[in-house]
């Protein structure tokens, strides 16, 4: 059994003020929908006093591991402990139709894994770009297919063929002389779909004195599975990830995509059993920085080019709830001349994203986003920026919903486009592209 230790679950005094900040509680107000819910679910578990295990696997399979609740609990409730244990428990106990098993297994087949999502990616670009995702949604055959599957198709990345057949190199020179090396983390979605982003990253580092290693043999940082319980699997991958980047020799390792952030950050956690790993990934998390972090570090030495919008910042639950990072985005924001950032009210609550939570949990996924997208439809923005592509997907496919084109980006594309019109700052370029649906081309 791998339940929570007593300890961590007594720390909450059921004080309620974690309650306004759960999605699944705002939505659906059932006390064992919330944080203090579940914590009480794990404790009968813990103590053999529940009467229905499947109402445990449940109310813990639709918590979004979103951490607002760690955010907000005065008491320290180290709900993301307690949630790494109870998950495994879950798959243990979990009593899921076939149907579930597979849908979860070909998730975990697949997201993991770049090399197949490259392949599967040309099919799929073809589906999208040749007409015949057009025609499919006209015919309304969707409707035929199980909601799951419907969530998927809507969450398809924008695919461009010449992206999928770029790679990165092993190496990026810094502009002048070298303040920092580090080793940039490529992901897995992101590598394959927003392959636009890295090459963003990379560029604003090099720009900021930054001389970036990127290891090529890198895999998955094993995010997907730590947060769905699939404890072996995401060490395994986590082991990978050490051992690859420990090749390299950096102060930092740099990671542009918040779920990897916040996984790869535990990994002295994770790794605290392993007698061979364990102090290494104590070092190795130590090491890890989300880019706001790494560049808002530094003291700005490439010049901004000035870019007149109005930007509704996104926080990734991952960001600012699991790694704590609020203010580090907006403070480069307000670093590029021109831009206005507006705050979108209820930040604090999930858009429903969450990892592969929009394809697990779709109705309530979607009910998340739409009241996301209307909070952010009211800053009246030119643009939506956040820091994790899952984030960028799920808000995407809200605006085509709600009919609206707003521009959906990386916080880093709109750095990398500042920095690019600072070097040459003939004219200040219109931000109409998005990498959901238009990818910014490479400078
Ligand atoms: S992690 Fe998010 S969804 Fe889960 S209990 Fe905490 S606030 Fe609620
Ligand atoms: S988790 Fe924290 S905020 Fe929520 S009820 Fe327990 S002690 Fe209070």
């Amino acid at each position: 059994m791998t339940l929570p230790a007593r300890e961590l679950l007594d720390d909450c005094v059921h004080c309620g003020f974690c309650l306004p900040t759960c999605p699944t509680y705002v939505l659906w107000g059932q006390e064992t929908d919330s944080p203090r819910g579940r914590i009480h679910l794990m404790k009968l578990r813990r103590d053999g006093r529940e009467s229905n295990p499947q109402s445990f696997v449940k109310h813990i399979d639709t918590c979004l591991g979103c951490m607002a609740c760690v955010t907000a609990c005065p008491s320290g409730v180290q709900y993301d402990s307690l949630l790494e244990a109870a998950r495994p428990e879950v798959e243990r106990i979990a009593n899921r139709s076939i149907g579930d098993r597979l849908f979860r297994r070909a998730i975990f087949e697949m997201f993991p894994h770049p090399a197949r999502l490259r392949w599967m990616a040309w099919p799929l670009g073809v589906y999208q770009n040749s007409g015949l995702r057009a025609l499919v949604h006209k015919s309304g055959v969707l409707k035929l297919f199980p909601e799951r599957l419907r969530a998927m198709e809507r969450l398809l990345p924008p695919i461009s063929f010449a992206a999928l057949r770029r790679t990165m190199p092993a190496h990026v020179a810094a502009d002048g002389p070298a303040r920092r090396r580090v080793g940039l983390l490529l992901g897995c979605v992101q590598r394959v779909f927003f392959g636009d982003v890295n090459a963003a990253t990379a560029r604003v580092l090099a720009a900021e004195g930054c001389e970036v290693f990127i290891p090529q043999d890198q895999g998955c940082c094993g995010a997907l599975a730590e947060h769905a319980g699939e404890e072996q699997d995401a060490i395994n991958s986590a082991k990978r990830l050490i051992d690859a980047f420990d090749k390299i020799d950096v102060d930092t390792i740099v990671i542009n995509a918040a779920g990897c952030g916040s996984a790869m950050k535990r990994y002295g956690h994770l790794l605290r059993k392993d007698p061979v790993y364990a102090e290494r990934a104590k070092a190795f998390a130590a090491k890890c920085r989300d880019i706001s972090e790494v560049l808002a570090e530094l003291e700005p030495r490439a010049p901004r080019g000035r870019v007149d919008m109005r930007v509704a910042y996104h926080d990734a639950c991952h960001l600012q709830h699991a790694q704590g990072v609020r203010v580090q985005p907006r403070t480069l924001l307000q670093g590029i001349p021109g831009v206005e950032v507006r705050e979108v009210a209820e930040s604090e609550i999930c858009c429903g994203s969450a990892g592969i939570y929009n394809m697990l949990e779709p109705e309530a996924a979607t009910q998340l986003r739409d009241r996301k997208v209307a909070n952010i439809l009211r800053t009246e923005p030119d643009a939506i920026l956040s820091s994790n592509p899952g984030c960028l997907l799920q808000i995407a496919t809200g605006f085509d919903k709600a009919g609206r084109h707003v521009p959906v980006m990386h916080l880093v594309e709109l750095l990398d486009r500042s920095i690019t019109l600072g070097k040459s700052p003939i004219t200040q370029s219109p931000i109409t592209q998005s990498s959901s649906n238009h990818p910014i081309p490479n400078h």
